[in-house]
């Protein structure tokens, strides 16, 4: 099929690199970095550089649907066509008996626009219930937060093109030199030719990008609250308040700097175990740049208190007024490759399509009237560790997995175990048979992968590109858009009648119009021929928008930026004690992407780190008798997990270090680090606390 090099983007974080894609003499897929892509210009990370791989090797993949007639059966093969009545008769016998809330979907930032928004569809006008969710949840609701109450609207004010503008970063709990790469590799080329250029990181863990700052504060996990709130203090104290801008175009300061003003510079450096003098120097070198961007991933968002170290990060660019200018902004850095395309869609339980929002009486009236549907039921959705605890409960009888690997990824991941268990239904939607979710399935769904159907995806600056299909799916396996349009069929639900991907988009991109988000004159057309585009896009021959705010219009009703105070500045997660003393933090590795359903199978990226370690301090290791490399037994209040230790200072004392990727079917489950992780969320988000376990460690020995 693939006859000439075509462009794509690359399938895995939310940087969103451009690729070329053709074939080899012996008709295999080759990727290469995209030279004229204004993302990534040529330059590809060790992941992005093995999709060929992944794409080639098929060894994995699902190749038919596959269903049990009972648990005490295995599954076995069957046709789409009965898959697909199986599924639509147990959806409406468990909605007859139990009512639309009894069924869910969970969705995935890996799904492109068009898949995310017609799940919503499907579920939020059409099944009757707002239960439909994203693993997004886990890594990015806080943000979300952050944005709609600071500035009216989810909306990421800068571009990648904003850090060669930039003279200082603050890097905040994140770690982009493995995690987002190539965008890393921007921000080291633009510091190499501009010494002046200062960059400082927020982190426990003395990491790749802590190493190549100018200032690492190695805070304490869960005070990045007080963190923040002290260098807002010290560039009030010293003068570098915006006054015009925050007079003009912000409302809040008043609060704001009474709340900072409470807590002095020395008990706010003991309580965040950063020195003084390096919470100034923080203050000094933001208060005196020209161009500020902070940039944050899931140290901020993946904790109890995720809102409000948003919150209290945000505060800093609008407290210099650096909002809405080159070089400047707030940066959300999405892990997923169309985290963004899910939010723009209202793929969450809380939200709907265009930014518009669930509560909101008037917002579900226009939804529901564009989808020719009589309501949009008012009750809220489950988010997604309710989901869990409402099939663990029985409250939920049957769900629909697409995309995502919840047995390794959501926190306490036992929990979820018995949820599916407890499930009347599950129905598992996905790629590969590597996924531990699929043993849990009823009935198993293959799906086409990236290159193996169109689409389109928006990256963390809001650039949208379109993939196109570019070779068949291997076996029986079909895009995501065709099952779910064959489901509401099935159902008997009008409006699932498409001809083309296209025809979604179209429809998607119509109810835009007149948004901050209008893409009402983005068709695809103009992405194949033109290249990748930022909303909004709101005329024809638009070249997108690659800033926001530059008129100081924000998007609230009083067109003012807010600065939103958080109450309390203290993490809420349940805090170390005698038997659990130590602080687990979990995260990603450089070379493998999330459960490694796909990176796992590429050997050369597994040299980097060949087996999970547990990452701990030389005085915690000495305190517990542990060597470098013995096994490590790390217990919490939820499970167990075995481990080498790898002991470094590289981790501040009191903290350890886990690496979230490994599940059972790629090693055992005593390397799922959510087997120890808790299930409090932060009460706004809604998204788990990742970050901050109370944990035991001690030196495995066998009985
Ligand atoms: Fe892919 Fe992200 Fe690496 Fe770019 S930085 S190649 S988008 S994984």
């Amino acid at each position: 099929m693939l006859e000439k090099e075509v462009k794509s983007t690359c399938s895995y974080c939310g940087v969103g690199c451009g690729v070329v894609v053709k074939k080899d003499a012996r008709n295999r897929i080759e990727v290469e970095g995209d030279k004229n892509h204004p993302v990534n210009k040529g330059m590809l990370c060790s992941k992005g550089m093995n999709l060929d791989y992944v794409v080639n090797d098929t060894s994995d993949r699902i190749l038919y649907p596959e269903m049990r007639w009972s648990r005490s059966h295995p599954r076995e093969r069957v046709s789409w066509d009965d898959a697909m009545e199986r599924a639509a008769g147990v959806f409406k016998s468990i909605i007859r008996k139990h009512g639309p809330d009894s069924v869910g979907i969970y969705v995935s930032g890996q799904c492109l626009t068009e898949e995310y928004y017609i799940a919503n569809k499907l579920t939020k006008g059409f099944l009757g219930t707002n239960n439909i969710d994203t693993n997004s949840r886990l890594c990015m609701s806080s943000a979300v937060v952050g944005y709609k109450k600071t500035f009216g609207e989810d909306s990421v004010p800068v571009s990648y093109e904003d850090i060669e503008l930039a003279d200082c970063f603050l890097i905040a709990g994140a770690n982009p030199a493995w995690c987002h790469p190539i965008l890393f590799r921007r921000l080291e080329k633009h510091k190499e030719e501009n010494p002046d250029v200062k960059i400082i990181v927020a982190d426990p863990r003395k990491t790749d990008s802590a190493n190549f700052a100018d200032l690492h504060l190695q805070l304490i996990p869960g005070t990045d609250v007080i963190l923040y709130h002290a260098i807002g203090r010290q560039l009030i104290k010293r003068g570098y308040v915006d006054k015009n801008f925050v007079k003009k175009h912000t409302e809040g300061f008043k609060e704001y700097r009474d709340k900072v003003m409470s807590l002095s510079l020395n008990q706010s450096a003991k309580l965040c175990g950063v020195p003084a003098g390096d919470i100034k120097k923080a203050a000094t070198i933001i208060g005196r740049s020209k161009g500020f961007i902070s940039m944050w991933a899931m140290g901020l968002n993946q904790s109890a208190v995720g809102s409000d170290k948003n919150f209290s990060l945000l505060n800093l660019s609008l407290v210099t007024g650096h909002v809405g200018k080159p070089g400047s902004g707030p940066f959300s850095l999405t892990g997923q490759p169309n985290a963004m395309g899910g939010r723009e869609v209202g793929g969450m339980a809380n939200l709907l399509a265009v930014h518009k929002d669930l509560a909101n009486e008037e917002h579900r009236k226009e939804v529901a009237q564009y989808w020719g549907v009589e309501e949009i039921s008012a009750k809220p959705g489950y988010t997604a560790t309710e989901m869990f605890d409402a099939l663990e409960e029985g409250k939920l009888k049957a769900v629909w997995i697409i995309c995502t690997n919840p047995v390794v990824s959501m926190p306490n991941a036992r929990q979820a175990e018995r949820a599916l268990k407890n499930a009347k239904f599950v129905v598992v939607q996905d790629i590969s048979h590597k996924s531990d979710t699929v043993s849990y399935a009823d009935l198993v769904l293959p799906a086409a992968g990236w290159l193996e159907k169109e689409g389109t995806m928006t990256n963390s600056e809001r650039r949208i590109s379109y993939l196109n299909k570019e070779i068949h799916p291997p076996g029986e396996a079909r895009p995501d858009v065709e099952i779910l349009c064959d489901f509401a069929k099935k159902m008997g639900f009008r409006g699932f009648n498409y001809n083309s991907t296209e025809e979604i988009y179209k429809e998607y991109a119509a109810m835009t119009k007149g948004t901050k988000i209008d893409i009402s004159y983005l068709n695809y057309d103009r992405l194949k021929n033109e290249g990748t585009f930022q909303w909004p896009v709101p005329e024809y021959r638009h070249p997108g928008t690659p800033r926001l705010f530059e008129d100081k219009q924000f998007y609230t009703p009083s067109k003012k930026a807010i600065f939103n105070v958080p109450e309390s500045v203290e993490n809420t997660s349940a805090k170390p004690n005698e038997e659990y003393p130590l602080i687990l933090t979990t995260g990603r590795i450089r070379d493998q992407w999330h459960t490694m359903t796909r990176t796992g199978k590429v050997a050369r990226l597994k040299t980097h780190y060949p087996d999970p370690i547990l990452e701990m301090n030389l005085v915690d290791a000495y305190l517990n008798h542990i060597k470098d490399g013995d096994v490590t037994e790390i217990k919490s209040p939820n499970g167990t997990v075995r481990v080498r230790a790898k002991v470094s200072e590289n981790v501040r004392e009191g903290v350890v270090f886990l690496p979230m990727h490994w599940g059972k079917k790629l090693k055992n489950d005593l390397n799922r680090a959510n087997n120890l992780t808790h299930t409090k969320v932060d009460p706004i988000s809604k998204e788990p606390d990742f970050k901050y376990t109370a944990v035991s460690v001690s030196r495995f020995r066998k009985t």
